[in-house]
C-alpha cells in the first residue's frame, strides 16, 4: 500500500514526525576534528551519519534538519576528510550529537589519506564511547557494497551486542520503480541478516530527497534513539520542508 501523499506529492506526516522534524531543524554545527582524540568529551548520545562519497548522504542530512547547507559545509576544503559534530535539541541543553564521518570510497584520494582516514574511522566506529547508532547511507541502485560491508565490520560487535543500533538508508529511492524498491529493501535486509548477531537492532528504509520518502521516519527514528518518550514534548510543527534544488543524478 502507498502512504498517502499531499498535493505536491509529498508523503502526508503525522504528529509524532512533525515534531520528530522540528526537533531535527534544531541542528547546529558543533565542532570538527581530523583526529579523535580533537572529538570533545561529552555525555551526549552520539549519532554517527556514513556513507560512500556520492551516496547522498549531505543531501539527506540537508533534507533532514530541513537546513540546504548544513552538511555541505562538511565538504567545504580542509573538512572533508574530518568528522563534522553537530547539536540537536534545544540551544541551553542539546539532547544528541550528530557526528557526519567523511564519505568513503573515492577514488580521487591518495591511498595513503584513504588509509589514514579509514584508520580514523575504524577507531570511531570502534571506540567512541558515546556512539548510540549508525545511519549508514546506500544509495538504493547499488545496495550494500564490499565497502560498506567492509565499514560495518568495524562496528560490528557493538551492533552485534545491542550497545549500538543500525539504521541503513537507501537513498535516491525516486530512481527506482515501485517493484525495484521493494527488491533494494529485501536485498539489503538479507546483506544484513547475515552480518547480524541475535541482539542487533537493525532496521533498513527508502529514502528520497525529492519525493521526502522516509523523511518523517528517519527523525522518528533518530529522535526515538536519543528522546526518551516521556521528555517528546510537541513542538511547532514543521509547515515547509524544503527539498534539495538540483537532487538530479
Ligand atoms: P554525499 O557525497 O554522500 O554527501 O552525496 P550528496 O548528498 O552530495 O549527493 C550526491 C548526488 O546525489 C548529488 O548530485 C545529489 O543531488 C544527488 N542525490 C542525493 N540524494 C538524492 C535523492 O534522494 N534523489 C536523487 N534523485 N538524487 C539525490
Amino acid at each position: 500500500m502507498t502512504a498517502p501523499r499531499t498535493k505536491n506529492n509529498s508523503p502526508v506526516l503525522g504528529p509524532n514526525e512533525k515534531a520528530a522534524l522540528a526537533w531535527a531543524h534544531t541542528t547546529r554545527f558543533l565542532t570538527t576534528a581530523s583526529k579523535l582524540d580533537q572529538l570533545p568529551a561529552h555525555e551526549l548520545p552520539e549519532v554517527a551519519f556514513v556513507g560512500r562519497s556520492n551516496a547522498g548522504k549531505s543531501s539527506s542530512i540537508n533534507a533532514l534538519t530541513q537546513q540546504r547547507q548544513l552538511a555541505f559545509a562538511s565538504k567545504t576544503p580542509g573538512r572533508t576528510q574530518h568528522i563534522n559534530l553537530f547539536a540537536v535539541g534545544p540551544r541551553d541543553a542539546p539532547q544528541m550529537l550528530l557526528a557526519d564521518l567523511p564519505g568513503y570510497g573515492y577514488a580521487a584520494v591518495a591511498r595513503d589519506a584513504k588509509l589514514r582516514w579509514q584508520q580514523v574511522m575504524a577507531d570511531y566506529l570502534a571506540e567512541r564511547r558515546n556512539l548510540t547508532a549508525v545511519v549508514q547511507l546506500v544509495d538504493s541502485r547499488h545496495g550494500l557494497t564490499e565497502l560498506d560491508l567492509q565499514l560495518l565490520q568495524f562496528v560490528k560487535p557493538r551492533v552485534d551486542s545491542g550497545e549500538v543500533k543500525l539504521l541503513v538508508v537507501l537513498t535516491k529511492c525516486d530512481k527506482l520503480g515501485r517493484k525495484a524498491c521493494a527488491q533494494a529493501l529485501r536485498d539489503a535486509q538479507a546483506a544484513l541478516g547475515e552480518v547480524a548477531g541475535e541482539h542487533a537492532d537493525i532496521g533498513v528504509l527508502l529514502f528520497s530527497v525529492p519525493h521526502r520518502t522516509g523523511l518523517g521516519d528517519l527523525a522518528c527514528t533518530v529522535r526515538g534513539w536519543v528522546v526518551p518518550a516521556a521528555a517528546m514534548a510537541p513542538m511547532d510543527p514543521v509547515v515547509e520542508v524544503p527539498t534539495e534544488p538540483d537532487a538530479a543524478t
